[in-house]
């Protein structure tokens, strides 16, 4: 059935569940926006080489060399997948959350940061180090790039820049980060023109693609954005790998992200009694200690796999998906659907919607017992962007699990479904039929 639905099957779509209503159904997981589940061919890849692990830079032995190939090959497979320029660099992190705070770790002094306050708290966090501006939520895709160029413009001075604004006057250096679909709408923003704003008032920007590349085709140098963070978790691959991939210069002029061995290229004791330390400008500087062979040869073959599949039939396929389930959804008066561009703005697969009566997460934990179905619940790390869409204060820091709202009135949390490359029609139609 899995090979019907989409070219590329996925593991753990068959484990069977018990239902609280009596009985036992195929596990529906519907929460690909949290893990997406690995795909078999990963697994299989992963299998394959899992007799021959050795460690990586290490070793003149056979084991060694092949972990040490396999890993720089799989540098080369990300960086191909991405449509990385020449000079870009892939650094293999833990996540997305690592690699943008490894970003925010690698900050030119005085940079200022412009960030939505819609954005997961991955993308909004991180930037303790530097002057953070938040943007508020746009409505429209055309809103965000006004916001964001009229706070790029407006931007503050920095006298001992070299760097000039189009009018002449001096800026320092500046990052804009931003998501490329969105975790709580599925929503699709402007990567591209918010990358010509940027660019246009002396700004990088990096973009955290946690979202889109799974579910969408990624290509660096078209849309002309400095940097890109994504996870291998949500890219159907296992847990504990993740890429940040762009600029080099930004990297390697950086104090390593974690200081020890592989980062180094020479050590030595000083006369005084210290050490001199001489770090690795490539892609190692960031990468200290024994890196994670499986998981980084994990996410070069999700990259093979999905661009083998193509992603025009994946896009059509998960598109499907989407149309049924929103179709299904505006059945029922009950259920409103999130938005922050409007009903009918393109999206992945990853829909929220709250229940009119219902506490969200006894709906959720209801669709689990009763009918076998995973979804998630709550604000799902990006609280100002979903008390937004709420309705309810953006600045309220409420607690997470919110109290029975009574018919009529407003839910304080969320309901989130999300399925892609896998999903058979028959999760989709149990989960619209709970529903109803
Ligand atoms: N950004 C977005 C848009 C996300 O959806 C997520 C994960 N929910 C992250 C960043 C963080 O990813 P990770 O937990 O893998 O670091």
């Amino acid at each position: 059935d899995q090979t019907v639905c989409s070219p590329l099957p996925v593991l753990g779509s068959d484990v069977l569940v018990p239902l609280v209503t009596g009985g036992e159904v195929t596990y529906a997981a519907l929460d690909y926006a949290a893990s997406a589940p690995a795909l078999q061919r990963v697994w299989d890849d992963v299998a394959a080489y899992a007799p021959y692990y050795g460690s990586v830079h290490r070793g003149a032995g056979y084991l060694s060399q092949l972990s040490t190939d396999l890993f720089e090959n799989s540098r080369a497979t990300v960086a191909e997948f991405l449509g990385c320029r020449e000079s870009d660099q892939v650094v293999f992190t833990r996540s997305t959350t690592d690699s943008l705070n490894l970003l925010a770790a690698a900050l030119p002094a005085d940079c200022q940061v412009f960030v939505f306050e819609t954005e997961h708290h991955a993308s909004l966090l991180p930037w303790r180090n530097a002057q953070v501006n938040f943007l508020n939520a746009p409505r429209t895709p055309a809103q965000a790039v006004e916001t964001l160029e009229r706070a790029l413009a407006t931007r503050d001075p920095s006298p001992s820049s070299r760097l000039r604004s189009s009018r002449g006057g001096p800026i320092g250096p500046a990052l804009v980060c931003v998501t490329g679909a969105s975790n709580v709408t599925g929503e699709l923003w402007p990567v591209k023109e918010l990358a010509a704003a940027a660019h246009a008032h002396g700004a990088r920007i990096v973009l955290d693609a946690a979202q889109l590349a799974p579910h969408h085709p990624l290509d660096i140098a078209e849309l002309d954005v400095d940097w890109v963070a994504f996870s291998g978790h949500k890219l159907y691959a296992p847990f504990g790998s993740g890429v940040l991939a762009g600029r080099a210069d930004w990297l390697r002029s950086a104090e390593p992200y974690l200081a020890g061995g592989g980062a180094s290229r020479k050590v030595a004791r000083r006369a005084d009694g210290g050490v001199d330390v001489e770090w690795h400008t490539t892609a190692a500087r960031h990468e200290a200690g024994s890196p994670n062979v499986i998981g980084v040869y994990a996410i070069a073959s999700a990259c093979k796999a999905l661009t083998e599949a193509g992603f025009d039939s994946l896009v059509e396929r998960e598109q499907q998906l989407v149309t049924k389930v929103l179709e299904g959804l505006s059945e029922v008066d009950a259920v409103r659907v999130l938005s922050l561009f409007g009903d009918d703005a393109p999206r992945v697969g990853v829909i929220s919607f709250v229940v009119d009566g219902w506490n969200s997460s006894h709906f959720a934990a209801a669709l689990s017992a009763e009918y076998g179905i995973g979804v998630r619940d709550g604000l799902f790390c990006a609280h100002p962007l979903v008390r937004t869409l709420l309705g309810s204060d953006p600045q309220d820091p409420g607690e997470c699990g919110a109290p029975e709202a009574e018919p009529g009135e407003r839910s304080l949390n969320a309901i989130r479904v999300s399925f892609g490359a896998g999903t058979p029609d028959e999760h989709v139609d149990r989960f619209i039929g709970a529903v109803k």
